[in-house]
């Protein structure tokens, strides 16, 4: 069984795009999984806890074999590999990844959400996300994410 799923990059630490860069040489590695396509790179201001630098955030298509809850550990692993420590919640970081959809997979853990909310409440995720598949359809309305995305704006 194959999914697609649609990763979220994101870092205001150090050399982000450095780290950006780094966490794609290791998903083009990752076991089961391969790249299909990547958004553009592009610098968000910070949302929640606004006194950080600007991101830089990039959307990653990925072909996976890996079940969803093994998908998230290997990013966590990624991600520990890059220096990530969880210090403020919301706050700087050297690389964040999140599973923004795992094909149209609904589901709330306390370890994994899916959609991840983001989709919904951050503009630019939602747009880097169509800009890889403008035909996205959000598995929560089963509306296109294009349409249910511009009534949360
Ligand atoms: P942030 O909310 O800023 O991304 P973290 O990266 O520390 O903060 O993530 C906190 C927790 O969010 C993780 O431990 C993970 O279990 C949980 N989580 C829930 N849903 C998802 C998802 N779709 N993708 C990534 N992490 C998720
Ligand atoms: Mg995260």
């Amino acid at each position: 069984m194959e999914a697609y799923a649609y990763i979220l990059l994101g870092s205001n630490m150090g050399d982000s795009y450095r780290y950006i860069d780094a966490v794609i040489e290791k998903l083009s590695t990752l076991e089961k999984s391969k790249i299909i396509q990547q958004s553009s790179v592009i610098v968000t201001r910070p949302l929640e806890y606004t006194m950080q630098p600007d991101f830089v955030n990039t959307v990653v298509a990925l072909l996976t074999q890996l079940p969803p809850q093994t998908l998230l550990e290997k990013l966590q692993e990624i991600e520990l590999s890059l220096g990530r420590e969880r210090t403020i919640p919301k706050g700087p970081r050297t690389i964040d990844c999140d599973i923004l959809l795992y094909d149209d997979m609904v589901c709330t853990t306390p370890t994994l959400t899916l959609p991840h909310p983001q989709i919904y409440t951050r503009p630019f995720a939602a747009q880097l996300l169509l800009e890889i598949n403008n035909d996205i359809i959000d598995p929560r309305s089963h509306k296109p994410l294009r349409e249910v995305v511009l009534c949360h704006q």
